[in-house]
């Protein structure tokens, strides 16, 4: 019984879209590094990578300082430059799309799957083309595993072949879902997949993030970045003073992750799958409740994929019912439910906007979604009487504002 909720009355405690689960082994773990030498650049920076690549089947890991950073270290290394036109998914966190920002580069969008939510191929194929009969090309796309859902990556391999661009998968919320019945897809199709250990996501490191990769010459170069471009490869050095050289060939940052994080990643890790399992008793839940009423539209998952659930993004359908989405959230703030939006679509920021003459109505798909989308709680320490007072609370809300 949870100890939150006494006879139906309101729980006293916040119920967020997500959260971490820390537990007395993560804490010692993190405490064992703190008294140890090394707190950054030591050997637990290495283990965790090692870690990363034998869960999820990549030759090389990097991990840095959090996924925005990750996914700058990646157009960085793919040599995103000025003109490059990169392609990603409207509904999606803006770091997706302003990586190519960050690389002087141009970012376009093509719209969502409607069932998935994930990038569409024949979407992406039209945008492609329409460049093509412009002679331009189009260098990269960045795919993102929406809520934990994968992408249709056959179909998107399949069009990276045709038309030879780079293929990154911004994988935030995708840890433990499967394609194809593989745990280990991610890399298998995208040139660089993109992780972040944000609280709210799988696991955990407070901060922080990582890049797979199974081309050498990308790791290396992430590598490098990550720490200011220094380098100490025999390969490359224009001359060697001694063992204390280094040279910096190109501008680089500090986009490092401390050893107690990594500490705590590692620890995470291990408790990825039971973490995930618990997520889909959720999901689990949150469908057979739903998908009893009309008015709702539950996650569909498509025959190819096992999802991860890092959201669980319910429609609502406020247009039809006439319910004002916004008064919906304050009244659910109310009964302690804070509930969220992923996501705003990306091209309808004033920035993108401004800078790039996106408006309403370029997306369709994407800005019907987020009418309707809500991101309700999901996160593994949600008990049964958590799930019933937030799916039960939802349905007496929406029932009092018809
Ligand atoms: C969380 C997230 C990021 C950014 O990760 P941070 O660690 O918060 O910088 C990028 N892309 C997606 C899809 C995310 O969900």
């Amino acid at each position: 019984m949870n100890s939150n909720i006494t006879n139906n009355r309101q729980p006293k405690i916040n119920y967020s879209y997500g959260k971490q689960t820390i537990s007395d082994d993560d804490i010692q773990a993190v405490v064992e590094i703190l008294k140890s030498d090394w707190l950054t650049q030591g050997p637990t920076i290495k283990k965790f990578e090692n870690e990363l690549c034998s869960k999820f089947g990549s030759k090389y890991a990097s991990v840095c300082a959090n996924g925005t950073a990750g996914l700058h270290l990646i157009a960085l290394s793919l040599g995103w430059n000025k003109n490059d036109i990169i392609i990603t998914s409207p509904i999606t966190f803006l770091a997706s799309a302003n990586c190519a920002i960050y690389a002087g580069a141009k970012i376009d969008f093509a719209d969502i799957d409607s069932s998935s939510y994930t990038i569409d191929p024949n979407k992406l194929e039209d945008k492609i083309k329409l460049y093509l009969s412009q002679n331009k090309k189009v260098k990269a796309v960045v795919a993102v595993d929406y809520a934990g859902h994968p992408c249709d990556w056959e179909a998107l391999k399949t069009l990276k072949e045709k038309y030879d661009f780079q293929l990154v998968n911004d994988f935030c919320h995708a840890l433990g879902a499967e394609y194809k019945n593989d745990f280990q897809y991610a890399v298998k199709y995208a040139d660089a997949v993109n992780l972040s250990f944000h609280p709210v996501k799988h696991i955990t490191t407070g901060e922080g993030g990582a890049v797979l990769t199974n081309n050498e010459v990308l790791d290396k170069r992430i590598k490098t970045l990550r720490t200011h471009g220094m380098t100490k490869d025999e390969s490359i050095l224009e001359k060697n003073d001694g063992p204390w050289y280094y040279e910096m060939h190109e501008v680089g940052f500090n986009y490092r992750i401390t050893d107690f994080q990594c500490a705590l990643g590692i620890c995470q890790l291990k408790k990825l799958d039971s973490f995930v399992e618990k997520r889909r008793n959720i999901a689990k839940y949150y469908d057979n409740f739903f998908s009893q009423d009309n008015r709702f539209i539950i996650p569909d998952v498509s025959v190819n994929a096992k999802h991860a659930y890092h959201l669980y993004p319910l429609q609502i359908k406020f247009d039809e019912l006439k319910i004002s989405k916004k008064d919906f959230f304050l009244k659910m703030k109310e009964k302690n439910i804070l509930l969220q939006v992923h996501y705003i679509p990306v091209h309808l920021q004033p920035f993108y906007k401004k800078n790039f003459g996106f408006n309403e109505g370029d997306f369709p798909v994407a800005e019907k979604f987020y009418e309707r989308e809500v991101s309700i709680p999901i996160y593994p320490s949600l008990n049964e009487s958590d799930l019933n007072y937030i799916s039960e609370t939802i349905l007496k809300i929406l029932n009092e504002m018809k």
